[in-house]
């Protein structure tokens, strides 16, 4: 195994915050190389996801001027995620490990120097990790935190406060690649993966220019797709609310027609409103079967990988 390193920075309308970004990436590779930490074939690649602006004319100058910063562009927008996928596809067969972090700095790239640590220590997949929120307002902290944990509570396994900051050796990256899925949500699918991982602490910085690619819409999409590409726990919790209630329903049923055999026979509209609850336990009961079906449908056409070898010793 080597220790080229690439960096992946997916790129959307980030004209603003290229310069300093490839500056300031450039002297961190440097001093990667010369601490020979990572070879000095290793490279920082600039994804454009489409931008409209001049990021990719200034990407292509970059890797015109400078042999370490190559480029990927997109035909057009894809968002985010498949923006880091494409990327990262695009560069695992000419390096040993990827780094992908965001274009404007907030994930602050001092915290490369212990991923790769961790990395030639055995680490497969290292986690950025942020360690405060102090930086972002109150409402995308509130909104960000509340993602995490209601992801965790609908199945989904994810790092809390962890984004997309994150290194990959090759080896990880191979692993991914055998997952088809279109509807991405990195976060989720890469502790799938297994390996051994570790993570990293970091503060997370204000964007310095341009404004969040990311608005409240995309966020909201992201964490439902998060949900849904995950779990099947809300179709487990609508079978349970079934069973419930028709468990509720009988029982209640079985003591009216005790009352009406022993004691005063209960009211018609009694008797009728827990027919209902029955009735309506016994829909979701059946709504709840059929989405058992199509989740275990939906895994099979996501065709994931049923296992990942690590190692094979010959
Ligand atoms: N990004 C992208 N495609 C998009 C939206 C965003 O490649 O459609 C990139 C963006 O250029 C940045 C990263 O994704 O490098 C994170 O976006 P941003 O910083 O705007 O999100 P925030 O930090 O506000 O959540
Ligand atoms: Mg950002």
């Amino acid at each position: 195994m080597g220790n080229t390193v690439y960096f992946v920075v997916p790129c959307y309308n980030e004209e603003e915050v290229l310069p300093e970004t490839s500056k300031r990436l450039l002297e961190k590779m440097k001093s990667l190389i010369d601490a020979g930490k990572v070879s000095p074939e290793s490279k920082v690649c600039f994804v454009d996801d489409g931008s409209k602006d001049r990021t990719w004319e200034m990407v292509e100058e970059l890797h015109a001027n400078y042999p370490v910063f190559t480029g990927v562009k997109l035909s057009r927008n894809r968002g985010h995620q498949n923006a880091l996928l494409g990327g990262m596809m695009t560069v695992k067969d000419d390096c040993d490990a990827v780094v992908s972090l965001d274009a404007d700095l907030q994930d602050d790239p001092n915290a490369i120097d212990e991923m790769i640590d961790d990395w030639l220590n055995g680490s497969d997949i290292v986690y950025g990790v942020r360690s405060a929120r102090k930086t972002d307002t109150f409402f995308k902290r509130f909104t960000a935190e509340s993602f995490y944990r209601i992801m965790d509570l609908m199945g989904a396994q994810i790092v809390f406060n962890h984004a997309d900051y994150r290194l990959m050796s090759s080896r990880a990256l191979d692993a991914l690649a055998e997952y088809k899925e279109v509807n991405l949500f990195l976060r989720g699918m890469i502790p799938t993966l297994g390996f051994k991982t570790s993570t990293v602490k970091y503060e997370r910085n204000e964007r310095f220019a341009g404004e969040s690619k990311y608005p409240l819409k995309k966020m909201l999409a992201l964490a439902w797709n998060g949900i849904t590409s995950f779990s099947t726990r809300p179709l487990e919790m609508i079978v349970t609310l079934g069973v419930i209630l028709i468990a509720a329903a009988v029982v209640l049923l079985l003591v009216c027609a005790g009352r009406a055999i022993w004691g005063t026979a209960p009211h018609a509209t009694e008797v009728f409103s827990y027919s209902l609850w029955l009735l309506g336990g016994i829909q979701l009961l059946a709504l709840g079967v059929v989405g058992e079906y199509i989740g275990k449908i939906y895994s099979e056409v996501k065709g994931r990988p049923r296992y990942i070898i690590e190692t094979y010793l010959k």
